[in-house]
């Protein structure tokens, strides 16, 4: 039987994850394009002042998926470490925030769990909710900032109910199930580790701009001009990419995708990495959230004096990479009282929204967006699969989801061979 020829697009953990399930399989000939010139998406690490650190996913957040599992084999789960809160241009420990602010809010604070899963009313963002409880200012601010930097935008961008039917779908309870685990060792050594066999398979510098599949034949063709030609491809590339078109269809994708694209949306932002002539933070401090603003501060290692500050922007934000440094660095200033700018010896900045292959964060349910994820899901004409974190349910925006879909994407392909099945 002649061999199937597969062509994945995009070698980020869900690209990464088809070519694992199909590549062992003989009656598949796999092609994996990546548009950069590295493997791993947005899981991404990159050296910085002595350290290796991650630019884009650093955290686990489910115990029971795979990655969790493989980081607890090779003993690289970490501890958090002290946490403190920016509250009004003030550092808070944890503890005196908690007790000061969140305390008295309680009551109300334990009611927006139960608002999320009670509520019926489809036009209700995460926003109103949090400011529904009456809480105290702090409390508020506290939750708007937190979740927002989870969900990767302004809470006023998502829908409850879309937001809640995505967690529901996929069995996650939000109180219990979702962790913020550390690791000893980069994000992207473990995926690295995880996919080792496929990181080699991966041809890199292959942006795809057009999928023709208007013929027996699907046709891609690249930005170098490089003709490739299918029977099956699976798209893996980052909501924002589809979202701006920058793969041409022929014909154009169906509606009904077309629709769940535009509904869901992307957050945007970045990370920075900071390395200071002196450290002038508490010793064995770990995490700053912000609940003044949308800048979060990590200390990745406590020996060394770097930062690494994650932000979400909005929508069309035109601040560019100064001034947003400049207006961290004043955060800095005012929380600690001290020249952060001149105490500064060299920064990175990994601007995703600025990458044309990746176009933001990740994805988020926006208002109306039910059901469009698994939309996302469904294969064209049996010919043309999705995966990538924007098309699964409850684990979007993160890796475990990625890894998820892909299997998904491989287990529908494999599916549709005659008298073939997949489980
Ligand atoms: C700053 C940041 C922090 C995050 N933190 C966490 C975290 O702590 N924990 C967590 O679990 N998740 C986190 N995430 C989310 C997580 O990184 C993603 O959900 C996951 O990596 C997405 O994988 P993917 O394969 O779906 O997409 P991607 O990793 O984006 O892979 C898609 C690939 O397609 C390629 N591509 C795009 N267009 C083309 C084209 N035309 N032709 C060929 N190739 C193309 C891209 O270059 C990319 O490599 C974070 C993300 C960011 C940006």
């Amino acid at each position: 039987m002649d061999k199937q020829r597969v062509i994945i697009i995009g070698a980020g953990a869900a690209g990464l994850s088809v070519a694992k399930q199909l590549q062992p399989l003989d009656r598949y000939e796999v092609i994996h394009l990546e548009a950069q010139h590295y493997v791993g998406g947005r899981v991404k690490s990159q050296p910085f002042s002595g350290l290796t650190l991650d630019s884009g996913a650093r955290f686990l957040h489910h115990k029971k998926l795979g990655l969790y599992q493989q980081a607890k084999q090779r003993k690289w789960l970490s501890k958090l470490g002290k946490v403190a809160i920016i509250l009004n241009g003030q550092y808070l420990p944890a503890w005196r925030f908690a007790l000061f602010h969140i305390l008295p809010s309680l009551q109300k604070s334990k009611r927006l769990i139960r608002a999320f899963y009670r509520n019926s009313d489809s036009q209700k963002t995460i926003e109103m909710l949090i400011v529904e409880q009456g809480m105290n200012e702090a409390s508020t601010n506290y939750f708007r900032q937190l979740l927002g930097s989870s969900l990767g935008c302004d809470v006023g961008q998502v829908g409850a109910i879309p937001l809640r039917d995505s967690f529901k779908a996929a069995g996650v309870r939000v109180e219990q199930d979702l962790i913020n685990q550390p690791l000893k060792q980069p994000l992207a050594k473990l995926l690295q580790g995880c996919f080792s066999a496929q990181f080699d398979q991966v041809r890199l510098g292959h942006i795809v701009t057009e999928v023709d599949y208007s013929g027996a034949d699907i046709h891609l063709r690249c930005a170098n001009g490089e003709l490739f030609i299918a029977d099956k491809v699976v798209i893996t590339t980052p909501l924002a990419t589809l979202k701006q078109q920058c793969i041409r269809f022929t014909p154009a994708i169906a509606q009904q995708h077309q629709d769940a694209i535009d509904r869901l949306g992307m957050g945007q932002g970045g990370v920075f990495f900071l390395h200071f002539r002196r450290r002038f933070w508490k010793k064995g401090l770990c995490q700053l959230i912000n609940a003044d603003d949308r800048y979060h501060f990590w200390v990745p290692d406590r020996e060394q004096n770097v930062m690494v500050v994650f932000y979400v922007a909005d929508e069309g934000d035109q601040v560019d990479e100064p001034q947003r440094l400049q207006q961290l660095l004043q955060t800095l200033n005012t929380v600690f009282d001290c020249d952060a700018s001149s105490l500064l010896d060299e920064h990175y900045h990994e601007n995703w929204s600025g990458n044309p292959a990746i176009g933001g964060l990740y994805s988020y349910d926006g208002i109306g967006s039910e059901g469009a994820r698994s939309v996302l899901q469904q294969p064209i004409e049996q010919r043309l699969f999705f995966a990538g974190e924007a098309t699964i349910e409850g684990h979007f925006a993160s890796v475990d989801g990625a890894i998820i879909s892909g299997q998904r994407a491989a287990d529908q392909l494999i599916g549709m061979m005659p008298g073939y099945s997949s489980r």
